[in-house]
C-alpha cells in the first residue's frame, strides 16, 4: 500500500480525534523513522517525549521480550516479580518514597488527584467534599472527564460537560494570584514545571521555589506533573530541580517512563500521603503489570547508563545557542526559548501558524509538531548525536528563511 491509501484507510474507520502530518511510519531505530516510502526522518518529537530513550532501544526491546516469554499480567490481586524492583529503582532515582503505578499519564494525574483530596479530608481535616485544588491556566494535564474539567482550553471541554468541581486556575507563573487563590479547603496545587503543550512556556525565575514554600507554609501539596518534562527532558532528572530546592510532595512521570514501547506511568509522594489509601480504595487491572515493570527497569536504566539527563543539559545548551545564531535575522521567528532539549521555536504570528513550517520540514526529511498555532517544539530522543542536530538546524534553517 501507498501512502495515500493508508490515509484513506485511517479516514474511512477511525475517529477524527487527531491531525497528523501525512506521513505513515513503518519503522523507528534510535532518532530515525522510516515511512511506507522509504523515506527517512529524524524524529523531533519523540511522542511528546515518550520517546526519550530513542525507537527500539535494544536494551528495552530486550527486556520486553525476555518478561513476554514469562509472564505479562497477574492483575494486582496477585503479586509479581517485576513490580517492586521497578517501583524501588524509581524510587531509589527520584528521592521519593513510594510509588503507585498506572499506565497512562492521565491515570497517574487522576491518582494525584484522588491522593491530595483524600489526605486533604484525612489529614488535613477540610470538611466533606470541600476539597479545591488549584491548576495553571493553559495546563496540559490530559483527557479524562475530570482533567479537561479544569482546562482553560476551550476546545478540550467543549461538548464534554458537566465538569468535576473543585478546581481554581490562575496565571502561570503568578505567585500573588496563587496565593490569593488559596484557601483553607486547598489540597494541593497542580502544574507542569514547563508547559509543554502551551508551547514551551518556562516559568518566570524564582516562581516554582517561591510557590513551594507557599504551600508548605499553608499545608497545601506541592504537585508536579513531570509526565512530559521529565526524566532528562529538560536537562535535569527532573524540571523541578531547576528551580525548587526540595523534592515536590507529589512527582507525576509518564511517557518516556516507558521507554517509547508499552505505557508505564506513576505517582511518587511520601509514605504518609500514600497511607490515606487503603485497599480497594484506587487500581488498575494492568497498572504495575510485570510486562509494563521490566520495561520501566529497563528504560530507567538507559537513561542513568547511557547518562541522557547530562547529554540532554549540554545538547540543549548547544541547540539552542546554535539555533539562535542562525535564526537571529529570520523574518519568521518571535523567540526561541527552551532547557535541555525541550525547546520551543515561535513562529510571529504576521507569518501564519507553525504547522506550514512543520509541513515543509518533514518533506525535508524532519518530524516536528506545532503546538499552540505558533510554536514548533523540538524535543529530540536524548540519545540524538550533536552531528544529527547540526543537520536539523541546516534543514530549520532552510524553512524560516
Ligand atoms: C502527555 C501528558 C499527560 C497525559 O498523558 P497520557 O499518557 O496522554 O494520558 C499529562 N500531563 C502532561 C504534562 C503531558 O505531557
Amino acid at each position: 500500500m501507498r501512502t495515500s491509501e493508508f490515509l484513506s484507510e485511517v479516514d474511512r474507520y477511525s475517529a477524527h480525534n487527531y491531525k497528523p502530518l501525512p506521513v505513515v511510519l513503518e519503522k523507528g531505530e534510535g532518532v530515525w523513522v522510516w515511512d511506507v516510502e522509504g523515506r527517512k526522518y529524524l524524529d523531533c518529537l519523540s511522542a511528546y517525549s515518550a520517546l526519550n530513550q530513542g525507537h527500539r532501544h535494544p536494551k528495552i526491546v530486550a527486556a520486553l521480550k525476555a518478561q513476554a516469554d514469562k509472564i505479562t499480567l497477574t492483575s494486582r490481586a496477585f503479586h509479581n516479580d517485576q513490580m517492586g524492583a521497578f517501583l524501588r529503582k524509581l524510587c531509589d532515582l527520584s528521592g521519593m518514597e513510594v510509588a503507585l503505578p498506572m499506565n497512562t499519564g492521565s491515570e497517574a494525574v487522576e491518582t494525584a488527584l484522588k491522593v491530595a483530596r483524600k489526605w486533604g479530608y484525612q489529614v488535613k481535616g477540610v470538611a466533606h467534599d470541600q476539597a479545591e485544588i488549584i491548576v495553571c491556566e493553559n495546563n496540559f494535564h490530559g483527557r479524562t472527564t475530570t482533567i479537561v474539567s479544569f482546562s482553560t482550553e476551550h476546545q478540550y471541554r467543549d461538548g464534554f460537560g458537566p465538569f468535576t468541581p473543585g478546581f481554581k486556575a490562575v496565571p502561570y507563573g503568578d505567585l500573588q494570584a496563587l496565593e490569593a487563590a488559596i484557601t483553607p479547603n486547598t489540597v494541593g496545587f497542580l502544574f507542569e514545571p514547563i508547559q509543554g503543550e502551551a508551547g514551551v512556556l518556562i516559568p518566570p525565575p524564582g516562581f516554582l521555589a517561591a510557590a513551594q514554600a507557599l504551600c508548605e507554609k499553608n499545608r497545601v501539596l506541592f504537585m508536579a506533573d513531570e509526565i512530559q518534562t521529565g526524566l532528562g527532558r529538560t536537562g535535569k532528572l527532573f524540571a523541578v530541580a531547576h528551580d525548587c530546592p526540595k523534592k515536590p510532595d507529589m512527582l507525576i512521570l509518564g511517557k518516556a517512563l516507558g521507554g517509547g514501547v508499552f505505557p508505564v506511568s506513576a505517582m511518587l509522594c511520601s509514605k504518609q500521603i500514600m497511607s490515606v489509601i487503603k485497599p480497594g480504595d484506587h487500581g488498575s487491572t494492568f497498572g504495575g503489570n510485570p510486562l509494563a515493570a521490566a520495561v520501566g527497569i529497563a528504560a530507567l536504566e538507559v537513561i542513568v547508563d547511557e547518562k541522557l539527563v547530562a547529554r540532554s543539559a549540554e545538547l540543549g545548551v548547544y541547540l539552542i545557542k546554535k539555533l539562535r545564531e542562525t535564526l537571529s535575522s529570520s523574518p519568521h521567528v518571535q523567540e526561541i526559548r527552551g532547557r535541555g532539549l525541550m525547546i520551543g521555536v515561535e513562529i510571529k504570528t504576521s507569518s501564519g501558524k507553525a504547522r506550514a513550517f512543520c509541513e515543509k520540514l518533514a518533506d525535508l526529511g524532519v518530524l516536528v509538531k506545532e503546538t499552540h498555532d505558533q510554536v514548533i517544539r523540538i524535543t529530540p530522543p536524548l540519545v540524538v548525536e550533536r552531528e544529527e542536530l547540526d543537520g536539523l538546524v541546516a534543514q530549520i534553517e532552510k524553512v524560516l528563511f
